[in-house]
């Protein structure tokens, strides 16, 4: 009989609606024409056409596209989960671009930014003429954000930013950076051009993950800011975490799209290798690891759907977040690196993106808060009891 796609025995289709499937099906054509060709390439140098993807990505329409007005779309969320599946089945570098730009920056000016914040950015993020990143983590402090040093002081109206944050993501590309740093009052946000004098973004090498894709640090230099940079509806750490849930919403869609990919993959390569004068395909164990990962990888796109639809009726939690982003990202990294036996020694080369994705996969389980942090979220609705120190 004919092959059937993963997904396709499931029938999740199904369950999307007409609308959402066609922007799915959009960004997979400009997955499969604009970035699967030369991904492998920016992977292995490790650099990232970044200005001319954002322009790209911003015609698609995808830069903020589950936000309403200022130039973004207003699609559903799950249009927007579907949609960084199928731009992580390309990388997870172009789905981090993605979700760092609309989900984090823009979401961070959006909800609790001002009517000239607003007016200001959120277009040009919209339209990919600008890109944004966002700067939560330090050096020392990731997983527990709290505890940050970054600093904001008054001098008269003005703001005084001062502080090292670290693993930002667009960071040395960006035109602004949301910053969050501690006040007297609270942790505030910022909205910081990057061409602010004491502001500079050295890029961060020799990554063995997420290489096709830009990370930095930010230094903070006594960088002066007017009164109007503060983001003024947030106040603590809320503000930050609310955009770190909108951004883990759309990882729980977009780690499948990479083991998604990996899987397809190692279905062709398994028709195709002989082995002991038959396909691998035709033996057994393959086919064994093939429905194991068939199942997980449906199962992972039935709860992402279900927590698309709560978020879509404005349900959605938290800790429900929490348990998408660790199922997923934790059953992708497997199947990506379940993939990469199928496929041999041919699975260590960039000729195939299987073990690219594997890669890129190690990142995506620690940021956006960590897979033990997810647990321990999980742990406390289960329990009430909080184990986090
Ligand atoms: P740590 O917090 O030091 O954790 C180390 C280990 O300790 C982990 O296994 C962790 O799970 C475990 N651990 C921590 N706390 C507990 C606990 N209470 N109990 C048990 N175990 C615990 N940050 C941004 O702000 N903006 C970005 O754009 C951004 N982009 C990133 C891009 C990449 C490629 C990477 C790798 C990271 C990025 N990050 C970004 C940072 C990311 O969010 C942090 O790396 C993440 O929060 C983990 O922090 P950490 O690396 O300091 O690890």
């Amino acid at each position: 009989t004919t092959p059937l796609a993963p997904l396709r025995l499931f029938d999740t289709d199904h369950l999307i609606g007409e609308e959402d499937r066609a922007i799915r099906d959009a960004v997979r054509h400009f997955v499969d024409t604009k970035i699967k060709p030369d991904v492998g390439q920016w992977y292995e140098t490790g650099s990232l056409p970044v200005r001319e993807l954002a322009q790209e990505l911003g015609e698609l329409g995808v830069l903020g596209m589950h936000l309403e007005g200022y130039g973004c779309a207003g699609t559903s969320a799950t249009a927007y989960g579907l949609a960084c599946m199928e731009l992580e089945a390309g990388d997870s570098g172009i789905r981090s671009l993605v979700s760092v730009q609309g989900s984090l920056a823009m979401f961070a000016i959006w909800k609790h930014g001002s009517e000239e914040q607003k007016q200001e950015w959120l277009p040009r993020l919209a339209a990919g003429e600008a890109i944004g990143c966002f700067g939560l983590t330090e050096p020392d402090f990731g997983s527990n954000p709290g505890g940050m040093r970054t600093r904001a002081r008054r001098d008269g109206d003005d703001w005084i930013l001062t502080g090292n944050k670290m693993w930002i993501t667009n960071g040395s590309v960006a035109d602004v950076a949301v910053v969050w740093a501690q006040t007297d009052d609270r942790i505030r946000g910022f909205v910081v051009p990057t061409d602010t004098p004491g502001f500079s973004a050295p890029e961060i090498k020799k990554k063995l993950s997420l290489r096709a894709s830009v990370t930095s640090e930010l230094v903070l230099d006594e960088v002066r800011l007017p009164a109007s940079a503060i983001l003024p509806e947030a106040a603590g750490l809320s503000g930050p975490l609310s955009c770190l849930n909108e951004a883990r919403y759309g990882i729980i869609f977009g780690s499948l799209g990479a083991a998604r990919d990996s899987l397809e993959t190692a279905i062709t390569y398994a028709l195709e290798r002989q082995i002991f004068d038959r396909p691998l395909a035709a033996f057994q164990l393959t086919q064994a690891k093939l429905a194991d990962m068939a199942l997980e990888l449906g199962k992972g796109m039935l709860l992402a759907l279900h927590l698309g639809r709560l978020k879509d009726e404005g349900l959605l939690q938290s800790n429900q977040v929490s348990l998408g982003k660790l199922n997923n990202v934790r059953e992708s990294i497997a199947i990506a690196r379940e993939c990469r036996t199928i496929l041999g020694a041919a699975g260590i080369t960039l000729e195939y993106p299987v073990m690219r994705h594997a890669n890129n996969l190690e990142s995506v389980l620690t940021y956006e808060g960590t897979s033990e942090v997810h647990q321990l979220v999980i742990g406390q609705a289960l329990t009430g009891e909080a184990a986090f120190r």
